[in-house]
């Protein structure tokens, strides 16, 4: 019998795994993959994530290595107007160690992994179903799980961290994300010789898409394109040499020079196309994201599109909120879990509509209310709306652990 299971190794799992230990929970982390798996090659972590990963004890393991990003630039592709853009208004800067930086993912997997005894995760280890079963005849329920393997494990408390399509949700009865209409390519550019570009973001806008880089160090750079899906992406997204040349010969072709150099550059075993889904946000708020003592953390929990890059960030903050809900009610994991789903859905259901929001007027639709938008986008929303919308997105403080005990 587990004390805690927590499905899926990645961010969220991990820093789960992480929060719970750090308030005297024993864990195990079940992984489908082989080892731990870093799809999207980066991730830009926010102000917010960094005061989580404060928490979790391993802010310090990202600050000799990744600078905090300058300034970005957004260039309008079809009309040439370039505008600088601030993560934060005036309102807040934050201090050096909660700056955002651009980091990558394996690294964020590894500085959380380490904090974990040896033998925590298991790799290899799909979970396919779940049910339950009374403890000792008692009324506490008992989660069963059966793996893909054909292997079986029980625990008293299951925590879903099993992304897009988790099968701790489907169980719980949320209904499944829904489509966006737009797909984003995601990749890691290399330049042996050093990139020379400055340590802000540039992003490039056209009709309906959205192309970008930033530097990681002096050498690689992360960069995106998000557009409306394509035919046979499904197909596309087998071939990582194909994904490229898609890019530049048709999605990036209008694309500035130094974008296309980018792409040139990627490191091919990086590189991937997937559509981007979303969780409903009245889904979020009202759906059942917990049950007993189950529930659902990170992209399990609140799919959303990438438009604040917040995901990460948000999977970090419930991983803290969680722990700290549960050893506040240590005798009564249930009431922790129903505390923590409560203290969530605000944040997570607002943020995931601001990043819905702010992908539709980043790069929305055509005709002529796209106009409208392209004008309210080019003049008043990267300098105003989307620095306010990063200003309280990113100022949230989930705050800490409690202490335990070492006795
Ligand atoms: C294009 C793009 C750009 C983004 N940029 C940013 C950004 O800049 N900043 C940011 O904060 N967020 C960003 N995000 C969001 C972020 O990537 C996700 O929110 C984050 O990865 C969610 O982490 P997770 O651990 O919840 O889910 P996942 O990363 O999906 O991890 C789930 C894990 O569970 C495992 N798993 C799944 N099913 C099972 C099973 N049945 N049994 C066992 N294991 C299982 C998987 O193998 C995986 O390891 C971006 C997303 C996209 C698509």
């Amino acid at each position: 019998m587990e004390e805690v299971v927590i499905v899926g190794g990645g961010i969220a799992g991990l820093a789960t795994a992480v929060a719970l230990r750090r308030v005297g929970f024993k864990c195990l982390v079940l992984e489908r993959a082989a080892e731990l798996r870093a799809a999207g090659a980066a991730i830009g972590l926010f102000p917010n994530a960094f005061k989580a990963l404060d928490s979790l004890g391993v802010t310090h393991k990202f600050l000799s290595i990744y600078r905090p990003m300058e300034k970005a630039y957004v260039v309008n592709v079809d009309s040439g107007v370039s505008q600088e853009v601030s993560f934060t208004s005036n309102a807040s800067t934050p201090g050096e160690e909660t700056q955002t930086r651009c980091v990558h993912r394996k690294a964020l997997l590894e500085a959380l992994a380490e904090e974990l005894p040896p033998n925590t995760i298991r790799f290899s280890s799909k979970l396919a179903s779940i049910k339950t079963e009374k403890l000792n005849n008692s009324s506490s329920l008992v989660y069963v799980l059966h793996l893909e393997d054909g292997s079986v494990i029980r625990t008293k408390v299951l925590i879903g961290c099993d992304g897009l399509y988790s099968v701790v949700a489907q169980w719980l009865g949320l209904s499944a994300p829904v489509k966006s209409g737009r797909s984003a390519v995601r990749g890691l550019a290399v330049f042996p010789e050093g990139h020379g570009f400055p340590y802000g973001p540039r992003q490039y806008l056209s009709n309906s898409k959205r192309a970008g880089f930033m530097p990681l160090n002096d050498k690689e750079l992360y960069w995106f394109m998000t557009h409306r899906t394509i035919d046979g992406e499904h197909e596309l997204a087998r071939d990582p040499q194909r994904i490229q040349k898609e890019v530049i010969e048709n999605l990036a072709k209008d694309f500035p020079e130094d974008y296309l150099n980018v792409v040139k550059h990627s490191d091919l075993s990086n590189l991937t196309i997937a559509p981007l889904n979303l969780r409903v946000p009245w889904d979020v708020f009202f759906g059942k994201t917990y049950s007993g003592t189950a529930t659902v953390v990170g992209d399990a929990f609140h799919p959303m599109t990438p438009d604040m890059g917040q995901g990460g960030c948000m999977a970090l903050e419930d991983a803290v909120v969680l722990a700290r809900s549960i050893a506040n009610k240590r005798d009564k994991v249930a009431e922790g879990i129903e505390n923590y789903v409560k203290e969530r859905r605000w944040r997570v259901t607002s943020v995931l509509t601001g990043a819905f929001f702010s992908g539709w007027v980043q790069q929305g639709g055509s005709g002529v209310l796209w106009r409208i938008v392209e004008l309210f986008r080019d003049s008043l929303f990267y300098k105003i709306v989307f620095a306010k919308m990063h200003d309280s997105i990113d100022k949230f403080d989930c705050g800490v652990l409690p202490c335990v005990s070492k006795d």
